[in-house]
């Protein structure tokens, strides 16, 4: 194997570190009840708000994203209540295993993986069957779908549902705006398109929602220690100090640029990456469409295993690509395109994928997908 030295990260989450970010996370650690930490908490705290685009308070805890939505589920399910889950794909399906395992009665509207969830069968099947609540994944990072979140939220309140957003891809990367759309609850975590390592889960609570409680016992995700604690500037069990000053970091990078920038790029790295994968002929898993601007998945040409890309820029090339999830696996490989991305991480990953397809054996004509990416990239504005 050659020997690699410069690695890239193309995958949706964990997704490239800024500089400033892994700076702050590299200073000595501060304890937690000090004036070292409490300006940075509260600046943090106050930065997630602007990102969550809410008034509400938006929960931190030492988790991943999983830990946060089943913070979600502990707070609003009681058993045998009913829930109405929507799933198109690998995340999805693991909330609709979630939120069975702690015994609500779930309603699943389930979909194929790849298909995009519809607002007119969240209201017609509202209309079926009451549900204290409907849970949606916003980007199904496992198809390259983004939902419109939108539209099925005010579905979901027609008929007077509370609504929980899974937006662990989505955050920072497309518009979610969690009071102007009536949002309940709004999941998200660190190592997506907030540029920072894995390991703090976040939840954006409305007043409705805690309203709602369910009765369920919970201790480490009870909704109410944290909110408490963080209103007075505390946590209720020791914060990731490190990680909440790179979180603070990273989104004041986000904003000081602007949410509508950093959507906009997004949209047209989703576009570049689509026109290059077209131009080298080969055929998109997720949608060729704007709103697809997390992830780009992609059906490997006839005769060549998703793994053999995979393994082949990783190898030569030190690149990671991500690969299918549970019944797409080894049917797709994904470029991630969120957080710390830019045109050329794209050309780079489509040069490399190019490259091995043509080292097995795929005519390609080498250069256009760079070509076609950037072409897309410079030639479109956003509306
Ligand atoms: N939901 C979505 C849409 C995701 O993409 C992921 C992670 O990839 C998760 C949930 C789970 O998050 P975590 O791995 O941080 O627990």
């Amino acid at each position: 194997m050659p020997v690699v030295e410069k690695r890239y990260l193309f995958t949706p989450g964990p997704t490239p570190v800024p500089p400033p970010v892994l700076a702050a996370m590299a200073e000595p650690v501060v304890h937690h009840r000090t004036p070292e930490f409490r300006p940075v908490y509260e600046r943090c705290l106050a930065r997630l708000r602007q990102v969550c685009r809410t008034e509400s308070d938006v929960l931190l805890f030492g988790s991943s994203g999983t830990g946060a939505f089943e913070s979600a589920v502990v707070n609003l399910v009681s058993p045998g209540e009913r829930h109405l889950v929507v799933s198109a794909g690998s995340f999805g399906e693991r909330w609709v295993s979630m939120i069975t395992k702690y015994g609500a009665d779930v309603d699943n509207l389930r979909y194929a993986w790849g298909q995009t969830p519809e607002a007119d069968d969240v209201r017609s099947r509202l209309a079926q069957h009451e549900a204290k609540a409907v849970w949606i994944v916003q980007s199904e990072t496992s198809t390259g779908v983004v939902a419109d979140v939108q539209a099925i939220a005010a579905a979901a309140r027609e008929h007077g549902a509370l609504v929980v957003v899974d937006a662990v891809s989505s955050l920072g990367a497309v518009p979610c705006e969690t009071d102007a759309w009536g949002l309940d609850v709004v999941v998200s975590a660190s190592q997506k398109a907030l540029m920072t390592p894995p390991g703090l889960g976040l939840a954006a609570v409305s007043e409705a929602a805690f309203a709602a409680r369910g009765a369920l016992p919970a201790f480490y995700f009870d909704w109410e220690k944290t909110r408490a604690a963080q209103r007075k500037l505390d946590a209720p069990f020791t914060p990731a100090v490190s990680l909440v000053a790179g979180l603070d970091v990273a989104l004041g990078l986000l904003l000081e640029r602007g949410l509508d920038r950093a959507f906009e790029r997004h949209v047209r790295l989703g576009r570049a990456a689509r026109a290059g994968v077209k131009a080298m002929g080969l055929e998109l898993f997720s949608p060729d469409e704007d709103r697809s601007a997390v992830v780009t998945a992609v059906r490997p040409p006839e005769g060549i295993e998703a793994s053999v890309v995979i393994s082949g820029v990783r190898e030569h090339f030190g690149m990671t690509l991500a690969g299918g999830q549970g019944e797409l696996k080894d049917r797709i490989f994904r470029i991630g395109h969120i957080g710390w991305f830019d045109i050329f991480d794209i050309t780079t990953a489509l040069a490399a994928i190019e490259l091995v397809l043509a080292e097995h054996g795929a005519d390609i004509e080498r250069g256009v997908a760079a070509t076609a990416a950037i072409e897309a990239y410079e030639h479109t504005s956003v509306a």
